[in-house]
């Protein structure tokens, strides 16, 4: 008898781990949120470190520049907020923010 190790074939293994791709898509993140990132495009220089850090790639640019936050994927982390080196973008809680300004950052239903 060998003393090899049996490998699992691939049909043996449990389903899980790596979710399929795309899938991210799907997932309503900015439904956690409980701060709302608001953008100063006055002061804004477009220089994208925002897009680059954002975890959830809730930041839209149109050729070449960043022109508001897709608030269906916006978890509001604020991690945006913390690498914009000019501080142009402010958290704020949710129940303090206008339909106004809300709706002047958001970019879902473009
Ligand atoms: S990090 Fe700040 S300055 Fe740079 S694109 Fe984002 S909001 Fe604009
Ligand atoms: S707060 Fe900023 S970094 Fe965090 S998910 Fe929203 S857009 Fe992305």
């Amino acid at each position: 008898m060998s003393d090899k190790k049996k490998l699992m074939d691939k049909s043996e293994m449990m389903e899980g781990g790596v979710a399929p791709g795309g899938s991210m898509s799907k997932l309503n993140t900015g439904s956690w949120r409980s701060q709302v990132p608001l953008t100063d495009f006055d002061e804004c220089i477009h220089c994208m470190q925002c897009w680059i850090f954002c975890p959830d790639c809730a930041i839209t640019i149109k050729d070449g520049k960043k022109v508001g936050t897709n608030m269906q994927y916006c978890k509001g982390c604020g991690i945006c907020a913390t690498e914009c080196p000019v501080d142009c973008i402010h958290m704020k809680p949710v129940e303090d923010v206008s339909q106004e300004e809300f709706d002047a950052e958001d970019t879902s239903k473009e």
